[in-house]
């Protein structure tokens, strides 16, 4: 029927149009939805009639009214799907239309084997054309154990997981021995410090139960799905899972919720545990591999577990025991010299000139933030110093660059992008200082704190 009304001239096809585009890179035939042209009722039903009469048919007007019901209700969904307004260079992925001879069907059959192969084709990104990871989300959501159980068994090289987990351990033994360094902090504060880091719980990826080979497969030993179930059958059968691991989960035999997402490229810290958590996708390259040297590891990914541990005594964090309990009495304020420390990066970030907001912002409101991120940095650069980074592959590129420089480098470009474009109000509402901030302000080093061997600041990533 497409290819017909083709052939008689027509681009517009209903739930998608073949029109004709000019752009910088060239000459296009463009595959894009037909959307908001909704015709007004009434105008539609009597077009629709006269049409009908005109070719000696009786007009049923009441079935005429309910399939335009039906009309408008899919246009008022459709509408709901927005384009990006990019275009791909892909053919929409909808395998039961053949768009390629609906093109073709446009040329002149005399003309096809000569023109046919310089047409070239874009298609709106819509989401009529494209899946989008919607379903991969779902997926994730629904199962997220078996979507970890194909992640570590397709991405992550198991030594990738051990190393992490090293990383960790020697991330959690500088930050113990800065607290121990930290001079005039009142000993029962430092007690409790100290003890809260040492009892941090960590997991990497997943709980270690799930690491013996099978165990994750076995999760699904009781979960048949045939080939003839019907959607709604899956997900009865998937809910009853799901039952069955709470209630594993409630008896203490598992130890994560069936829920829990477990597939984000992040590490977190949950004060009310006082467990930090690696995410899997984290034990992956570009944030981590074994394979790397491991001044890059801990350069990279170092800072982001360190700035999680950092957490654990941020001004909230501080208030927290070991065990996760709300302690009385211990707040930011009241820890003398780190107390000193926190309002000294509290006042340097309202006095903070950044390049697009200028001196508006609010240090109370992103201390924990710029004190993890603190943290990050003063363990991380222990760490580093420790290191004989002498017998460890050097880069390519960068070997004109002493390991010092490196160090900030790599630092500095976590948080190096272009300048921010949201309004100030947005950057308020937001707990992380602006990126701007997170390495100019972080290496400005106005509040002390361990002696960094040299300052640099980055400026659209040129040394100054
Ligand atoms: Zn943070």
């Amino acid at each position: 029927m497409l290819s017909n009304l083709v052939k008689l001239g027509a681009t517009n096809l209903g739930l998608f149009q073949l029109d004709f585009r000019i752009l910088t890179e060239g000459k296009f035939v463009r595959i894009a939805p037909t959307l908001g042209s909704i015709v007004h009722n009434s105008t539609m039903i009597s077009m629709i009639s006269e049409i009908l009469e005109a070719n000696g048919v009786q007009p049923d007007s009441e079935e005429i009214s309910k399939e335009f019901e039906e009309y408008s209700s899919l246009q008022m969904k459709l509408a709901k799907y927005q384009s990006s307004g990019k275009l791909s260079i892909s053919l929409p992925g909808v395998r039961s239309i053949n768009f390629s001879s609906l093109i073709t069907e446009m040329i002149h059959p005399s003309r096809v084997s000569k023109i046919f192969g310089k047409i070239r084709v874009v298609t709106s990104e819509h989401p009529l054309f494209f899946k989008s990871n919607e379903t991969e989300s779902d997926v994730r959501r629904e199962f997220p154990r078996a979507s970890l159980r194909v992640f570590m068994r397709n991405f992550v090289d198991k030594g990738n997981r051990d190393g992490v987990k090293k990383l960790t351990e020697e991330l959690k033994k500088n930050t113990l021995e800065m607290i121990q360094d930290t001079e005039n902090l009142a000993p029962p504060v430092k007690e409790s410090m100290l003890k809260k880091v040492e009892a941090i719980k960590v997991t990497i990826g997943y709980p270690d139960h799930f690491d013996p080979p099978g165990t994750l497969d076995k999760e699904f030993e009781n979960f048949d799905l045939d080939s003839t179930d019907s959607y709604y059958r899956i997900f009865q059968k998937l809910n009853r899972l799901r039952s069955e691991q709470q209630m594993e989960f409630i008896a203490g035999e598992t130890p994560i919720s069936p829920i829990k997402e477990v597939l984000k490229v992040n590490a977190n810290y949950k004060r009310s545990k006082n467990a930090l958590t690696v995410f899997a996708p984290f034990l992956d390259d570009p944030f981590f591999d074994i394979t790397y040297p491991d001044y890059v590891n801990l350069f990279f990914s170092g800072f982001l577990i360190a700035h999680e541990i950092g957490h654990s005594v941020d001004a909230n964090g501080l208030g927290y025991d070991e065990n996760g309990k709300p302690m009385d009495g211990i707040r930011l304020e009241h820890v003398t010299e780190y107390g000193k420390q926190g309002q000294c990066l509290v006042d340097q970030y309202d006095n903070y000139d950044d390049p697009v907001y200028g001196k508006k912002m609010n240090g109370t409101h992103s201390i924990n933030e710029i004190i993890a991120d603190w943290v990050g940095h003063e363990v991380t650069w222990r760490a580093y110093k420790k290191m004989d980074t002498s017998k460890m592959l050097s880069l390519i590129g960068l070997k004109d660059i002493n390991m010092d420089q490196l160090y900030f480098r790599v630092q500095s470009l976590l948080f190096c992008r272009e300048r921010d474009t949201i309004s100030l109000e947005e950057t308020l509402k937001d707990v992380y200082p602006t990126d701007n901030f997170r390495v100019n302000g972080a290496y400005a080093r106005v509040c002390g704190g361990v002696q960094l061997s040299g300052y640099i600041t980055y400026e659209s990533g040129e040394e100054v």
